[in-house]
């Protein structure tokens, strides 16, 4: 696990955070819904939410993709930042959100029975066809 303090953002600044915690490996999502609002794949690692410090959330915007869980980006320029189930005190943050090196690496793939067609996954790492925590 990374330890250390980290920054991140949107593209345009409305959203500033920092990360208090130890931050998960990353997961990368191949489901429709990532894709979808991404147009791509997410990455994302993941903190205690309590670990998630906002330094301006002022276009912070959150939307209910689905029973139990919300999508949290930014209103204005659109960068995806957030996922945050109801029950669990857990926040992803989506890895291309974080500033500069970030000691992480990737240590599976979940809903690649919903993967696209226009893309393998060539890096070795576990593949979950769903999600099992
Ligand atoms: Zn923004
Ligand atoms: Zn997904």
């Amino acid at each position: 696990m990374a330890q250390g303090l980290k920054t991140g953002g949107c593209l345009c600044g409305g959203v500033r955070f920092e990360l208090t915690g130890a931050l998960r490996p990353i997961i990368v999502c191949h489901c429709g819904q990532c894709r979808k609002q991404t147009g791509g794949t997410v990455a994302a690692t993941q903190v205690a939410s309590d670990d998630l410090v906002m330094l301006s959330d002022a276009t912070l915007t959150w939307f209910r993709a689905s029973e139990g869980a919300q999508r949290g980006f930014c209103g204005r320029c659109g960068s995806v930042l957030f996922w945050r189930p109801d029950d669990r005190p857990v926040t992803s943050i989506m890895a291309g959100a974080l500033d500069g090196p970030t000691g992480l690496a990737i240590e599976k793939h979940i809903f690649v029975a919903d993967k696209p067609d226009w893309y393998e996954i060539t890096d070795g790492k576990p593949q979950d066809p769903q999600w099992t925590p």
